[in-house]
């Protein structure tokens, strides 16, 4: 396998080394699986060899970005060759007259934006890992962040997209234009699709205007509920901010000790921007504060001071690396991570997460992109006991029967892969039989990241290796 993959892409970029295998056998999840061998290609044509090579030999590929997914998307169940598309990050075409912006799938996401800055324009999905994330790891994962609330998540912004079929065979899906109403919309469904599907090897994406200014605000509430119920009314009374965060007192007291932020150690914090033009930002502001006011808050902060602005903005998206300062020997595992819920059930759901924390013994912080009812949790666990484990098992199990009931979704934004696979097919049960089919017409001899959604085992704990070392 190594001498015709370095026919096809040079010597310097194919690697069996036993350091490089291991390095590519886990992304940010718990799992681990090494793979025989890790190339990264340089265009489009060399893609494609690739895979013609691995769909004759039935090879399993994995695509991978920056290895930032957090389910186990990019680990390699079957071993065989990781497909590391980071060299290709070229900017190909920037049009703001067309709203649209191309780019090749390598290119990082905060890079993107450094680029398109000067314009005039950014692009909109905004991933707390946006320093590292890909448009490929975005686009497979259909990832969104802070400001999806009223910017969109990835596959609101993807057109069209280039994409290398397990075949080899190289196809244009989408458009470059801002309307399509023509069949099929493929382009849509490799959003989401992991690497399952097909290789992205370009993205058309839409381009929105920079916001002219922002003020951003923090309200301290006693109660969890009561942040809760602030977001999903001020939803209701018809605000749309640009983005709208809760952060519970694990989450809070992490970020203050490792960002010294200062932020009030309360039990719930609900965090908002508003951007635009200013007398549009002063009313929504004005709103939001009312309504944060009637659920409780004890306290709200308001500033537009670009210093205060980006402290709190780092409180936030510097929260997942902070939580592994929470407590020592404790580490941060991400197992029911980002879970959807209507917006109404937010407080309902929040709760019942800490009742299921305490009655399994584990620590359990929630917080997320709550204005789009994005619930995120992170288990604190002393991960070399294997009793921790069995306890986070059974709560992520009652955590995710908890969101299934009120008509939630086991993934928002970072993908099913492994760590939720058992619980996305209770809840697309109905959906399995189409699933399974649209995966053998793109991929006939499942090479494509195989043993993933559908396909992954149904105990997460025993599918790979687990990254930590259990001494018992
Ligand atoms: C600290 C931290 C914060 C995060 N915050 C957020 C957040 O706010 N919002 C959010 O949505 N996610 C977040 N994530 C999760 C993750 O960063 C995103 O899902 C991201 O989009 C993954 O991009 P990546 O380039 O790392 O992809 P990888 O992890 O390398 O791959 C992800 C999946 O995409 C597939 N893939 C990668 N490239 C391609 C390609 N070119 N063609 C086909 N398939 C491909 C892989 O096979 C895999 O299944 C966070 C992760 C971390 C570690």
């Amino acid at each position: 396998m190594k001498e015709e993959l370095t026919a096809i892409v040079g010597e310097k970029y194919v690697s069996d080394d036993i350091i490089d295998r291991y390095v590519y056998g886990s992304d940010a999840s718990i799992h681990q699986k090494m793979p025989e061998i890790v190339v990264r290609p340089g265009t489009v044509e060399e893609v494609s060899r690739i895979l013609k090579f691995a769909n004759e030999k039935k090879i399993p590929v994995v695509a991978r970005g920056a290895g930032s997914g957090m389910s186990g998307n990019a680990v390699p169940m079957s071993g065989g060759i990781i497909l590391d598309l980071k060299r290709m990050d070229k900017i190909l075409e920037i049009k703001p007259e067309d709203l649209y912006v191309r780019v090749e799938a390598g290119v990082v996401n905060d890079e993107l934006n450094r680029v398109l800055k000067p314009y005039g324009f950014f692009f909109a999905p905004n991933p707390a890992s946006g320093k590292i994330c890909t448009i490929g790891g975005m686009v497979a994962n259909n990832a969104s962040g802070m400001r999806a609330v009223k910017y969109g998540a990835t596959r609101d912004a993807v057109m069209g997209l280039k994409i290398v079929l397990a075949s080899g065979e190289v196809l244009d899906a989408g458009t470059k234009t801002l309307i399509e109403s023509s069949g099929y919309q493929i382009e849509r469904l490799m959003v989401g699709s992991e690497g399952t599907l097909g290789i992205i090897v370009e993205a058309t994406l839409r381009l929105t205007p920079l916001p002219k200014e922002k003020s951003m605000g923090v309200a301290a509430f006693n109660k969890l509920s009561g942040a809760g119920e602030a977001v999903s009314k001020i939803i209701a009374a018809g605000i749309i901010p640009s983005f709208l965060e809760y952060m519970d007192n694990v989450a809070i007291k992490s970020v203050n000790k490792m960002l010294n932020l200062n932020l009030p150690d309360v039990e719930a914090i609900v965090v908002f921007e508003c951007d635009g033009v200013r007398e549009d930002i002063d009313y929504n502001i004005e709103r939001i504060k009312k309504v944060c006011t009637e659920q409780g808050a004890t306290g709200i902060k308001v500033s537009s001071d670009p210093k205060e602005m980006n402290e709190i903005y780092l409180g936030r998206s510097k929260l997942f690396p902070a939580m592994s300062q929470y407590q020592d020997g404790l580490v941060v595992t991400s197992l029911a991570d980002d879970m959807a819920v209507p917006n109404s059930k937010i407080a309902e759901v929040s709760e019942k997460i800490h009742e299921i924390a305490k009655r399994n013994e584990v620590v359990i912080t929630t917080y997320g992109h709550a204005g789009e009812g994005l619930i995120h949790t992170k288990l604190l666990i002393d991960p070399t006991k294997q009793i921790n484990w069995e306890h986070a098992k059974n709560a992520v199990a009652e955590i995710y029967e908890t969101v299934i009931s009120v008509g939630g979704t086991v993934s928002g934004e970072h993908g099913v892969a492994i760590s939720k696979a058992p619980y996305f097919k209770k809840e697309r049960a109905g959906l399995l039989k189409m699933f399974h089919m649209i995966k053998k017409t793109f991929d006939p001899n499942n090479i494509l990241n195989p043993g993933k959604l559908q396909d992954a085992p149904d105990d997460f704990l025993t599918a790979t290796e687990i990254r930590y070392p259990v001494e018992d």
